[in-house]
């Protein structure tokens, strides 16, 4: 539990929030949000994973980019993937890995949160990736570490997840080509709870995608939802007729409060992908999820597992974004080093 005093707000992730994702020369600094960033910096993400793909795919997994960088995975809230790739991504580059679960730790005890980063900054870190409950927790951590730390948000209430936005792009682009103009992708479920399908919007219009559609009953649509540039529709079949990447949504209801649904069942019945529902996509769409899947309520065995879905696809390219990411922040400190020596070399 984060102290009241301390207590990240909405306020905390207000619009020029993304400036301090980059630094004075434009490189990324931190990577908090896909909100904000221009499509170059997006597709540089992109590219620089293209290359981490093929290490992943060498009997030798490893390339001494991060030697000696120490990198804290920093969870206040549970997950497996998602920090079991960033620390395979982390150990690949090279780096050193140290996972503290908080929620167990010392902010039970009563610690405020800036005392628990103190404390993780005086062990001479380089990176922090969080993870926290609340929107706007990564934002305030950045806003509050040390100037030679990175933080890369794993995930922010239900505000953004931007390495997952960024895998979920580059599952898309190995897929359907580089071109996005040409593509309609259809986001169905649980949009209201979901920091997932907030952070893959965002960067789906800075790409460029032809049409972004998002399916979902009004109760799991977030209100100002047509003002993020989409299309809603509150059926599945029309929702994704004609899609040629289909993402179905975990429904969250872990941060759902009041019965915002009728049943699991029914809500199977309305919005869960079955083939047969499947057929109104184009005959090559593919189905995406960000996992963990709930089978039967938002998506049928058949189709998890089935020849159009790249579900475990997303997981494996999730450690090459994240190489990626890491490598694009902690890089900076080497070029600006040389520009330094290249500053001394004229005077
Ligand atoms: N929501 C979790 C995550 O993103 C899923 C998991 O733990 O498998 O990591
Ligand atoms: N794993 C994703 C997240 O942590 C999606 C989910 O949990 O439904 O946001």
């Amino acid at each position: 539990m984060v102290n009241k005093a301390t207590k990240p707000t909405d306020a905390l992730i207000g619009h020029d929030s993304w400036n301090i994702q980059l630094d004075k020369n434009g490189q990324l600094k931190h990577f908090l949000t896909t909100e904000g960033l221009g499509s170059a910096l997006l597709t540089q993400i992109l590219d620089t994973a293209e290359s981490f793909a093929d290490v992943n795919e060498k009997r030798v997994k490893k390339v001494p980019l991060l030697r000696g960088k120490t990198i804290v995975n920093l969870f206040f809230e549970a997950s497996t993937r998602t920090r079991t790739t960033f620390e395979l991504a982390a150990k690949r580059l090279s780096a050193d890995v140290l996972n503290i679960n908080i929620s167990t730790s010392a902010t039970s005890k009563g610690e405020t949160l800036l005392d628990t980063l103190q404390n993780i900054q005086a062990m001479h870190c380089d990176m922090f990736v969080v993870r926290h409950s609340d929107s706007g927790a990564a934002h305030y951590i950045a806003n509050n570490v040390a100037e030679n730390i990175s933080v890369i948000n794993a995930g922010d209430g239900s505000h953004a997840h931007p390495t997952q936005a960024m895998l979920d792009m580059f599952t898309i682009r190995r897929n359907k080509g580089t071109n996005f103009g040409n593509l309609r992708v259809a986001i169905v479920g649980d949009i209201k709870h979901s920091r997932v399908a907030r952070s893959q919007i965002h960067a789906l219009n800075t790409l460029n995608t032809g049409e972004v559609r998002v399916i979902a009953p009004r109760t799991l649509l977030p209100v100002d939802i047509e003002s993020m540039g989409v299309n809603v529709f509150h059926d599945l079949s029309t929702g994704i007729q004609d899609a040629d990447v289909v993402i179905m949504l975990r429904l969250q209801k872990e941060r759902m409060s009041g019965a915002l649904l009728p049943s699991e069942q029914e809500y199977f019945q309305l919005y869960g992908l079955t083939e047969k529902r499947l057929k109104a996509a184009r005959d090559d769409a593919i189905v995406m999820h960000p996992g963990p899947i709930n089978r039967g309520v938002e998506i049928d065995s058949n189709v998890a597992d089935g020849p159009r879905s790249v579900i475990l696809d997303q997981v494996s390219y999730g450690i090459a974004v994240r190489m990626a990411v890491m490598t694009m922040t902690l890089g900076r400190e080497r070029e600006t080093a040389a520009d330094g020596e290249k500053e001394d070399n004229k005077t």
